[in-house]
């Protein structure tokens, strides 16, 4: 039986399992499918506080796992398939195995939103892609011009650093103007390489007849007007959805899917409480994240002691 399970290992995840465990209540992680988080698919961190210079997202998430190890988390690379809240001891099928647990931790995070045009499906890993720091450096987009998607702070983050590989990067968005932060979309105006194009959205990423990306269709949203701009590579940034699904039914959500958290970071059910950004669609942030771990473990540690007593 374990004390405190915690599902996710971003931010929200390993800062719940460092707090947990040293409160000596050996917190086993369950990693998933994309061990670190979001965080480990972007470049440098620059608003982690305690990093002056940045931090490499993979470092982070690296020093924060063995920060939550070295006072005694265990973790398991599982992916939870189903959970049963209405048991308790609460109940957890990962990779087909039954872990029962006193307290669930839910830190799942959020996955990348598609945008569901025809080619988008077909033509991912061959030049459509969510992911410029996994992918930007691959041949095929060596000295091409280059797509990216969005008007975020994911999209500039995307669109600057592809600014190293791309002959000319793109930046196609909905609107005329950037929703991404100040200092970001400063960056992006002021950078040559980067070219915007306003008002406008992808109908479809070309080419299904080759297998690979040649282009978008693009449709500006004012005039109507279509046309085809010719590119290697497409970088989806539109922003995040929340990895819920196997707690439908068991925990209250929003039409979003995110996890509704009653006081604190308790949910519907009481002993499960939830972190990060599967139950935060405002703030988002790496630094969030971990201070929503940090108030799930303290609440599943007062849950604990108040069943003991
Ligand atoms: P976001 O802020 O939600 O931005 C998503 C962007 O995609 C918006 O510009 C949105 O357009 C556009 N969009 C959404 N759906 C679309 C669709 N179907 N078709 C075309 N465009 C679509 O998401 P994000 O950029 O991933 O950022 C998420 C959070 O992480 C934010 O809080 C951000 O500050 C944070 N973040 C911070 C950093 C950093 O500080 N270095 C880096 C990355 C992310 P509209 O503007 O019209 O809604």
């Amino acid at each position: 039986m374990n004390k405190v399970v915690i599902i996710g290992s971003g931010c929200a995840g390993w800062t719940a399992a460092l707090y947990t465990a040293r409160a000596n209540l050996e917190p086993l992680v369950l990693m998933g499918c994309q061990p670190g988080g979001l965080l480990t698919t972007t470049s440098i961190v620059e608003n982690f506080p305690g990093f002056p210079e940045g931090i490499d997202g993979c470092e982070l998430m690296t020093r924060m796992q063995n920060q939550a190890k070295r006072f005694g988390a265990m973790s398991g690379f599982g992916t939870v398939e189903g959970v049963n809240f209405k048991k308790y001891p609460f109940e957890l099928t990962v990779d087909g195995e039954l872990v029962r647990a006193e307290t669930v931790i839910i830190a799942t995070g959020a996955s990348h939103k598609h945008l569901s045009v025809p080619g988008e499906e077909k033509l991912e890993t061959k030049g459509v892609t969510y992911c410029a720091t996994c992918d930007g450096a691959l041949p095929i987009f060596r000295n091409k011009p280059l797509v990216v998607v969005g008007g975020g702070d994911s999209a500039c983050e995307e669109a600057l650093y592809l600014t190293r590989f791309g002959s000319e990067v793109f930046l196609v968005h909905r609107r005329d103007s950037l929703r991404a932060s100040r200092i970001m979309a400063e960056r992006v105006h002021a950078h040559k390489t980067i070219k915007p194009i306003w008002d406008s959205v992808v109908t479809e990423i070309l080419d299904l007849r080759h297998d690979a990306v040649t282009g978008v269709r693009l449709k500006n949203l004012k005039t109507n007007a279509e046309r085809i701009l010719e590119c290697a590579g497409v970088f989806i940034a539109i922003g995040h959805m929340p990895n819920t699904g196997i707690f439908k039914g068991q925990v209250e959500m929003d039409d979003n899917g995110f996890i509704l958290r009653k006081h604190g970071s308790a949910t519907s059910v009481p002993g499960v409480f939830v972190a990060g950004d599967c139950s935060d669609h405002v703030y988002r942030q790496a630094i969030t994240a971990a201070g929503m771990g940090c108030a799930a473990a303290i609440d599943a540690e007062r849950f604990l002691a108040a069943r003991n007593e």
